[in-house]
């Protein structure tokens, strides 16, 4: 049913439907069942889901939203996808993003835009801009995403899904095609808490081929979720949790549906027993000009091997090699990309390098530092995923800038590398979803999806 659904997606949510893949998968997973062999009783074992198109994948193309990859097949699975594979998930195919993940509204998509399923005029969020529309529109009931600078939490508030990014380390990255490597991290929309706590139980954990891998035993996230907190009671599940809310997120000037919104869910959690404390984030406008120094430096980087001659797309016609270089890049590359590129290589030139490179890693360490002075005075942060509803397709128009200020609540917890989650706040202006953000201090997804469960 889901692939008759998936095949007829009218939201440009799906680049690949693979049928074939997806029955064999099914039909193993339900042979596994009938044996009672082990993992017969897995939770997701049958589930049907799919991959943003940024996770490489034996059984399809892989393109990043890119012209660069079309066509592009890898001999292996991203982790990711071996592991959630492995746990008998069925992946009904792949699903757009923007180009290498670099957007806030899929809008940068080689493969066309995706519509946002409550209201197609207006944008779903990106880079996980398939992924939300999907789940959005049933079309499957949960799917993974990337989140670099917001790319999970801020398309899952557009949608009214919900989304998780782990702690930096916690999913492995092999297999991920890589836009900023010491910010990229996988994670996961669905519809409930409950959901994005089982996949992520099955999707992270060590993985001796990604260097950033965080070693510690697998983790039970559905088990953390579940686990009643000290002195709760059934009406008051969240009793002693300490919710921080820093005035920087909450502006004189963010759009009142949005902090309306948000209030309630909070006032719901005090309800819950939670109690609301006033804490700082003093450099939260500084983590726009930090993350887009040190984004593009590393894309620029990690893109120089798109160099036409390994893999990708190469111009059918060039003179020497450095024409074939330019032409190939020139070609293929989108103009987000290019644009990414071209700041990052300026950023990282020598004579620039201390000047936008270094300070920016400077300050993203003080922005780390200043979550562990609030970490002091609360257990998690709460605030708006972004600064308004989805809106309309093309509304921005080419200016690049007004995306990258509506990153401001997503980007400093991205920078920290810190846990992060979007869960549904109701409806703002236009009957668009509005999103509560909750943060965690490392390794806290237990909390972060507590809280959020007890919200749902
Ligand atoms: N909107 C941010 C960017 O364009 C974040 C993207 C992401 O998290 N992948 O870089």
């Amino acid at each position: 049913a889901l692939l008759a659904r998936a095949k007829a997606d009218t939201h440009g949510a799906f680049l690949v439907v693979n049928e074939e893949a997806a029955l064999a998968a099914a039909k193993a997973a339900d042979a596994k069942r009938a044996s009672g062999a082990q993992g017969a009783d897995h939770p997701l074992l049958g589930v049907p889901l799919a991959h943003k198109d940024i996770f490489v994948t034996r059984e399809s193309a892989t393109t990043a939203g890119s012209k660069m990859l079309e066509g592009y097949r890898s001999p292996f699975d991203a982790t990711v996808v071996a592991r959630l594979n492995a746990a008998g998930t069925v992946s009904l195919g792949k699903l757009n993003c923007d180009e290498f993940a670099m957007g806030s509204a899929n809008e940068n998509s080689a493969y066309g835009n995706v519509r946002n399923p409550w209201d197609v005029t207006r944008v779903p969020g990106g880079s996980s801009g398939g992924t939300a529309a999907a789940v959005a529109a049933q079309l499957v009931p949960a799917a993974t995403g990337t989140d670099t600078g917001g790319s999970i939490r801020q398309p899952a508030s557009f949608t009214g899904t919900t989304g998780i990014k782990p702690t930096y380390g916690v999913c492995s990255r092999f297999g991920m095609i890589a836009f900023a490597s010491s910010l990229d991290q996988a994670g996961t929309i669905a519809h409930s808490a409950e959901d994005c706590a089982l996949l992520l139980s099955a999707m992270s954990g060590f993985d001796e081929r990604d260097a950033t891998s965080v070693q510690r035993p697998p983790q039970d996230f559905h088990a953390q979720m579940l686990q009643a907190r000290d002195g709760a009671t059934a009406a008051q599940p969240l009793k002693g949790l300490r919710i921080g809310l820093p005035k920087e997120f909450f502006p004189a000037a963010l759009a009142a549906d949005v902090s309306g919104r948000v209030r309630e869910a909070l006032a719901q959690m005090e309800k819950l027993g939670a109690t609301l404390v006033d804490v700082s984030l003093p450099r939260t406008e500084l983590s726009i000009p930090v993350y887009y120094i040190i984004a593009p430096a590393e894309a620029s980087s990690n893109l120089s091997r798109f160099d036409g001659v390994r893999y990708g797309h190469r111009a059918a016609q060039y003179g020497d090699l450095m024409d074939m270089y330019k032409k190939s890049r020139s070609e293929a590359f989108g103009p987000e990309v290019k644009r990414r590129i071209m700041i990052g290589t300026y950023v990282l030139s020598h004579g620039y390098y201390d000047a936008y490179y270094l300070q920016a890693q400077k300050l993203r360490r003080m922005i780390a530092d200043d979550f562990q002075a609030c970490f002091k005075q609360c257990d998690l942060i709460a605030g708006p995923v972004a600064p308004t509803v989805a809106w309309k397709l093309g509304e921005q128009g080419d200016d690049p800038v007004k995306a990258y200020l509506a990153d401001i609540f997503t980007l400093p917890g991205s920078l920290a590398g810190l846990p992060g989650m979007s869960v549904p706040a109701g409806l703002g202006e236009g009957g668009m979803p509005v999103g509560l953000q909750l943060l965690g201090n490392y390794f806290a997804e237990g909390t972060l999806l507590h809280a959020a469960h007890a919200l749902q």
